[in-house]
């Protein structure tokens, strides 16, 4: 066979319970601590903004976590989510390597975030929830919670970073479409907001704004909690859904993957399919390498401290451990606004600092050209974001063909760039650009970092 393949499952393979990596990590988790008693958050201190089950996600050191039945009904509207042997793309590099790709694209908003949005507006309807406040980068993780509400007949408010916010009207029209509402951050309604717009009307805004903004509201109204699509422990559980399927699609190939990639923002699809190969790692003799791929323009993992942070600018989170480049800082804009954030993930970034991962960073138009490489091979429209993922994948069946290997490689294609059309029309225009951000900034936001212990 020269060409490429489709792994699907059958749905009685499909996964039952999503996999927590806590509880058999070397180390324990540094626990996030309360900004004013520098005590560890309690779940009481949580409560306001989060479902009660969500918290307890959060916080447990259970193995496995039971998937609920109505949750799994919803997955089935598009899991398994195909695991695809890349042949046509080994083809064009020439390489030995073997190229596959988990195609999380195929979901309804067209990415990896319905793993988490489905589970919590789940449960945030099971107990009694009326409407949902979030924040969304590119839009991917808004137009999910979306669509979640809309199944779950929830209200969804969701500030959106002002630059994606301008740059993606057909993401709000997704929103929209879901029946959820659509507002530019920093906005003049919350009090976080307004601070920003005050000092810099202009904002382009943030991830940590929005935060910010969107905690404000549900800590303020008792009808509202909050749902956040990637960072937390319990948005990392939920998509080891597709590391799990993996595992599986892995084995009817045949074949075991020697390197697993994925792109990082807060970290959560990383985790999603990483997590359980880590656990083979750690618990099966597994000896998969394991690759986080970052932004150049906001690197957290390669170029951010190992300390607690806030995990939004307006410091209203808990203070967690993890790699940042401090919450003052303002990364360049750049198309892949959902890689846009400060901080990583407290699990991620404690992966990380254990050795049990790698990481690098790519500029954009390098991450550019390897998706424009990959949709002529395979004729997927690769995220922005994922492209990441492609270039780490390109380079590392580059390295096995100039070491004569033919290793494995797994990649997860995190989602489809239908709605990030501009981008690809401002790279092949020559406009896209490689923005660094200033070492004097870098250095400004980890001297402000809060001083903890
Ligand atoms: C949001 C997003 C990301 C980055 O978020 P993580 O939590 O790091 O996964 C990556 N890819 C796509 C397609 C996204 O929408």
């Amino acid at each position: 066979m020269t060409d490429s393949v489709k792994y699907l499952l059958p749905e009685d393979k499909l996964p039952k319970a999503w996999y927590n990596l806590a509880a058999d990590l070397p180390a324990p988790l540094p626990p996030p601590l309360h900004p004013g008693t520098l005590q560890p958050v309690t779940a009481d201190d949580l409560a306001p903004i989060f479902p009660r089950a969500v918290i307890e996600q959060e916080m447990t050191q259970e193995r496995w976590v039971e998937i609920p039945e109505p949750v799994c009904e919803v997955y089935r509207l598009w899991r398994p989510a195909p695991l695809i042997r890349a042949r046509r793309l080994e083809k064009a590099l020439d390489t030995p390597a073997r190229i596959y790709f988990k195609y999380e694209g195929v979901s309804p908003a067209g990415s990896h975030k319905p793993n988490s949005a489905v589970p919590q507006a789940f449960y945030n309807k099971q107990e009694g929830v009326k409407r949902l406040a979030t924040e969304t980068g590119a839009g991917q993780w808004g137009s999910s919670l979306a669509f979640a509400g809309s199944l779950f007949g929830l209200e969804v408010e969701i500030y959106m970073v002002r630059i994606s916010y301008n740059q993606k009207p057909y993401r709000r029209a997704l929103m929209e479409t879901y029946g959820a509402r659509c507002i530019a951050s920093p906005s003049p309604l919350t009090n976080a907001g307004r601070a920003i717009l005050e000092k810099s009307p202009e904002s382009n805004g943030s991830l940590g704004i929005a935060i910010s903004e969107a905690v404000e509201v549900a800590a303020t109204r008792d009808d509202t909690k909050y749902a956040l699509g990637s960072v937390l422990n319990h948005v990392c559980l939920h998509q080891t859904v597709i590391g799990e399927e993996a595992i599986l699609q892995m084995e009817m190939a045949g074949d075991r993957p020697d390197v697993v990639i994925a792109c990082t923002g807060g970290g959560s699809n990383f985790a999603g399919l990483a997590f359980p190969y880590i656990r083979e790692n750690l618990k099966n003799g597994g000896k998969t390498r394991v690759v986080g791929v970052e932004p150049a323009s906001c690197p957290s993992l390669t170029r951010g401290r190992y300390a607690y942070d806030f995990g939004d600018t307006g410091h209203l989170t808990p203070l967690t451990k993890m790699h940042t480049l401090g919450s003052t800082f303002m990364p360049p804009g750049s198309h892949a606004g959902g890689l846009r954030y400060h901080g990583m993930s407290a699990m991620v970034s404690h992966v990380k600092e254990l050795g049990l991962m790698e990481a690098r960073a790519y500029w954009q138009t390098e991450c550019f050209a390897a998706a424009v490489q990959f949709a002529r091979a395979e004729g997927i429209v690769p995220a922005p974001e994922s492209s990441h993922a492609i270039k780490g994948a390109i380079d590392e069946a580059l390295r096995c063909k100039a070491e004569g290997k033919a290793e494995t490689i797994l990649f997860n294609l995190s989602g489809h760039g239908h709605f990030d059309m501009q981008a690809y029309t401002d790279f092949f225009a020559g406009n896209l650009r490689d923005v660094a951000f200033e070492e004097e900034e870098l250095k400004a936001a980890l001297e402000a970092l809060p001083k903890v212990g």
